[in-house]
């Protein structure tokens, strides 16, 4: 297995792409902590669907957002395995208006989940990972920060932080056998899709390469090989699985 004796926090893992992360991870013999921020039902199951695979899982309920909440939620995962090797900063929201109707509250709750989440759990994991020498830093960015969104100008700019952030990290932390690259997923059949307006589902699937949507798994597949020995030279990247978005 690639990931045995390996330990991953994920965030937002008790759905969609973050729960297939968690599963594809657990596969390989990976340890993973679930975090989620509210739905304890579907962390619970993730956790019991890792167990079911064989490996081993807790929840670890904390907003992102909120830096004492990160820095526990680490504490208690070193804690009880004495390491974390694979951080998946995965937990994003989108609130959708455009912006001239845009809110402030829609501009930082969107920006500060996937961007400055990332950050607070980056920066509390990364003291244990040079430690060690060793560690994988997954960011699940979008081809929103590529292309931009109609109604999406928070969402885009946070995915697109998402990607400066990877490629500043990744320069700092390399010498000390850290990779950190991004993802970024097209349209993913997800509660997230949910979301998207029937009329550019459409428009989108037009302009596939492979004409279909993507699913959970999808993601999953790379974010294995990036939290694995095999990426070991491959950092500072922004990798699509967007079934070629033309
Ligand atoms: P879902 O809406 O299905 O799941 C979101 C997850 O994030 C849930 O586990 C949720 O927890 C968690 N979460 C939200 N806010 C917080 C927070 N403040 N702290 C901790 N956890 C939080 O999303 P997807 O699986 O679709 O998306 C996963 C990632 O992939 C996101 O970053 C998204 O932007 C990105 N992405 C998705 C695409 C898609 O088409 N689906 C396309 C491109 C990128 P809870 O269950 O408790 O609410």
């Amino acid at each position: 297995m690639l990931l045995e004796g390996k330990t991953a926090l994920i965030t937002g893992a008790s759905r969609g792409i973050g729960k297939a992360i968690a599963l594809g991870l657990a596969r390989e013999g990976c340890k993973i902590a679930v975090n989620y921020r509210q739905n304890n039902k579907a962390a619970n199951n993730t956790v019991a669907d890792i167990v079911n695979a064989g490996s081993q899982a807790m929840p670890v309920p904390a907003d992102v957002t909120i830096e004492q909440q990160v820095k526990n939620m680490i504490d208690l995962i070193n804690d009880a395995w004495g390491k974390i090797d694979i951080l998946v900063n995965n937990a994003g929201i989108v609130n959708n208006q455009l912006i001239m109707r845009m809110t402030e509250k829609a501009w930082d709750d969107t920006i500060d989940t996937s961007l400055k989440g990332a950050f607070l759990c980056t920066r509390h994991v990364l003291r244990k990972m040079t430690e060690q020498n060793w560690g994988r830093v997954i960011n699940i960015s979008s081809v929103a920060a590529q292309r931009g969104n109609y109604g999406q100008c928070n969402y885009s700019a946070a995915k697109a932080g998402l990607v400066a952030f990877t490629r500043s990290v990744a320069r700092e932390v390399g010498k000390y056998n850290i990779t950190v690259n991004a993802i970024a997923p097209g349209l993913i059949q997800t509660d997230m899709m949910d979301t998207v307006p029937e009329a550019y589902r459409k428009e989108v699937l037009g302009r596939l390469a492979v004409p279909r949507f993507g699913t959970p798994e999808d993601v999953a597949n790379l974010a294995v090989f990036l939290a694995s020995e095999r990426s070991a030279y491959i950092t500072a990247q922004v990798v699509n699985v967007d079934g070629g978005y033309i």
